[in-house]
């Protein structure tokens, strides 16, 4: 199995390490050529999702992308990559995939409390250490999205069809079970 991991901008070095760990490959998908190779799921990274938009219009990649999501190549995103992928953003008129039925607010946490780390249950896995840097959380979803995990009340996880999506950087924490759930979920796909 080999995993393609965005990589314009943002934390895709971690996403990276972490799938060594778990003795998967992976590939870095940096330019439009790259989205050629094989791989059997995507993962997009946490990072700045203005910056990666305009960057993935301006490597012609995001058309192309955005067909393998919605033709179900299975996907990991994590923060900023959850902005990518949302139908709808509450403060931002921007949207960029548009193929996950949830609205998503940015910088939901505000400044003061932009970033910080919890530990909550994940659903089919567990309590799992959760890092939150200036992160989005779920608004609302469609019935047919399966609501993950939720901190404070407010929704942070979520699977709907080939994506799964969340707030935190399950990179950043020495914990491999969410890339080991993204593994399984490519196995069962
Ligand atoms: N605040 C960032 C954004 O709006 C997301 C932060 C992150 O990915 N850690 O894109």
């Amino acid at each position: 199995m080999t995993i393609g991991v965005l990589a314009v901008q943002g934390a895709f070095a971690e996403h990276i390490k972490r799938l060594k760990e778990l003795g998967i490959d992976s590939v870095e998908l940096r330019k439009k050529d790259d989205l050629g190779k094989p791989f059997d799921g995507i993962i997009l990274p946490g990072g700045e999702s203005t910056v990666q938009g305009k960057l993935l219009k301006e490597l012609d990649m995001f058309d192309t992308l955005k067909n393998m999501i919605k033709n179900e190549v299975p996907v990991l995103a994590t923060c900023a990559g959850l902005i990518l992928l949302a139908e709808k953003l509450e403060n931002d008129s921007h949207t960029y995939f548009g193929t996950l039925p949830v609205t998503v607010k940015r910088n939901a946490y505000g400044r003061q409390l932009g970033s910080f780390f919890t530990e909550e249950d994940f659903k089919g896995i567990g309590k799992i250490p959760m890092t939150f840097i200036r992160a989005p959380y779920i608004e609302s979803s469609s019935d047919d999205v399966d609501i993950l995990a939720k901190e404070n009340n407010h929704t942070i996880a979520v699977r709907y069809k080939n994506q799964l999506a969340m707030s935190f950087h399950p990179e950043l924490d020495n914990d491999t079970r969410i890339h080991e759930y993204f593994v399984d979920m490519i196995k069962g796909c």
